[in-house]
């Protein structure tokens, strides 16, 4: 019986120990030598836990440039029993700081070169330098130990995403659920070692999971895609036809750049790409529908789901033709998964009644790290089981069937949205303009058809101002496309600011 993910690197640097494993723009490794670095970081992590006096499963945090050293870094923190947190090196400091807070780790793995801007951060914790760590070292009867400890209800990942009171939320996965989900995705797409998977997902972004794990599991070869080429259309699908990539897991933001420009035209894929899977966001039929013009036999597949239930939870084969203006659906459940779709009385949908999408099963999240009353409000009892305790997640996103019993996605029902594939709370943008000093009210909107985030404020203050200050506080996805200045913010009948209103001036 499997309970742990180690268990797939384990058997594939076994049955394929000299295939390529994992690329990237500064080199590659094979899947023997990623077991074997991914056992000298184990092999560390464990001395540094025994040195600091740590015991049980501790977060690891990581913090290094994009490469395959981070996922190195990742298996190597679940071969000791601990489970891994990766921080993207561009996050501003005080975001960073806001993390460490609740994710408290004591072990940090970065580079040499990163170190020193780690420790401007609220840290006092010890470092693991990753170029120091000697791969040829080994221990394997510890690593062997400890592996057996580890159950499939160990953390295996806390991923943080925006939260709308300005605390990011860290989405905390057990080795179950990438399991579950995992097991899923290498059947339904019938994934083997013949495999080659282009990279687009961040690390610290849940679409990465499918990559890594699904990688990891089959002996399929994972190619990094440099971020550079996602504004280049045409030089990403070279790299595509170069490397022979036949599967991409994206989001639609990245696949629309490329088909808006009709990159297609210059690069022919036909031969080469054979599954183009997204997630994340919505995917436009209009653009859908150029990719499918152009490489007309790849398998398309829309899968949805947030992060706390690992990833994806339903997913829709694109199986007929659909029209540029209509919605593709987000389909059905992802087997081992129950989506139950519940009205305001909190009971089932029927025929095409609008609900909120909820979540049973193995996939979910254990919940919110070291945030209890988050984690209770979104993860609850089944309201359809009073029986025993069952948690459901409640995604708030609005749903209903459509005629083929398949579900469609509408909206949100809170003010969470996607920007450029990011899941953004519009309220952590508020909360950090409201920290400017000048400013007394301030409301964010998103423009959907322009794709901007726009930024209602009362005070005097130019927009460059506003963006170096912002700068400092959030990510760069989330820095407000368009200022509009208000002397007089527009409040409703409750006395909060009339959102509806202020709809109408963008
Ligand atoms: P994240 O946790 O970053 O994966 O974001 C999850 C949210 O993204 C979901 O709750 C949805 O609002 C949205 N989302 C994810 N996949 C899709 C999809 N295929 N179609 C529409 N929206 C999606």
């Amino acid at each position: 019986m499997q309970s742990n993910v180690l268990a797939w690197l384990n058997d594939t640097a076994n049955t394929f120990p000299d295939k390529l494993a994992v690329y990237d723009e500064n080199g590659s490794i094979t899947f023997r030598e990623f077991r074997r670095k991914s056992q000298a970081i184990a092999r560390e992590l464990l001395k540094m836990k025994e040195e600091n006096g740590l015991v049980g499963r501790q977060p690891v945090a990581v913090y290094m440039e994009k490469g395959l050293e981070v996922l190195v870094s990742f298996m190597g923190t679940a071969y000791a029993g601990c489970f891994y947190s990766p921080i993207d090196v561009e996050m501003p400091e005080a975001r960073v700081n806001k993390i460490l807070e609740i994710l408290h780790p004591q072990i940090v793995i970065t580079t040499a070169a990163l170190k020193s801007s780690f420790e401007k951060f609220h840290y006092k914790g010890a470092f693991l330098i990753y170029e120091q760590i000697n791969p040829e070292v080994e221990d394997e009867a510890l690593i062997a130990r400890v592996e057996k400890t580890i159950i499939d209800t160990d953390l295996l990942y806390v991923l943080f995403t925006s939260g709308s009171t300005g605390v990011p939320k860290g989405v905390s996965i057990s080795h179950r659920s990438v399991m579950d989900y995992i097991d899923w995705v290498t059947d339904t797409f019938s994934i083997t070692a013949e495999d080659t998977f282009g990279n687009q997902a961040p690390f610290y972004f849940d679409n990465s999971i499918l990559d890594i794990f699904t990688c990891i599991k089959t002996g399929a070869t994972l190619y990094i895609i440099p971020k550079k080429l996602f504004f280049q259309p045409v030089p990403l699908l070279e790299y595509i036809k170069e490397h022979e990539i036949n599967t991409i897991f994206w989001v639609p933001s990245a696949l629309i750049v490329v088909s808006k420009l009709k990159a297609f035209r210059n690069v022919d894929l036909k031969d080469t790409l054979k599954q183009v899977l997204f997630c994340g966001e919505v995917m436009p039929n209009k653009q859908l529908n150029i990719w499918r013009k152009y490489l007309p036999d790849v398998v398309y597949a829309n899968l949805y789901g947030p992060t706390e239930i690992t990833d994806a939870c339903t997913y829709y084969i694109v199986d007929r033709e659909f029209g540029d203006e209509e919605p593709l659906p987000i389909g059905i459940p992802m087997e081992n998964t129950e989506i139950l779709v519940l009205n305001d009385q909190e009971e089932l949908v029927r025929g095409d009644e609008i609900g909120e999408l909820c979540v049973r099963g193995t996939s979910l999240a254990m919940g919110y790290y070291n945030n209890p009353e988050k984690t209770r409000a979104a993860f609850v009892q089944n309201p359809l089981n009073r029986a025993v305790p069952e948690m459901i997640y409640r995604t708030g996103d609005l749903v209903k069937y459509n005629e083929y019993g398949e579900l469609i996605y509408l909206s949100r029902k809170d003010f969470q949205i996607k920007h450029l594939g990011h899941r953004i709370e519009l309220g952590e943008i508020e909360t950090a303009v409201s920290s400017l000093e000048e400013v007394t009210l301030c409301c964010c909107l998103y423009d959907e058809k322009r794709q901007k985030i726009v930024l209602f404020i009362d005070a005097d203050l130019n927009r460059e101002s506003i963006k170096e200050r912002l700068e400092q506080l959030v990510p760069d996805y989330m820095i407000p496309g368009k200022v509009i200045y208000l002397s007089h913010m527009p409040i409703n009948g409750n006395g909060k600011i009339d959102r509806v209103k202020l709809k109408e001036y963008l």
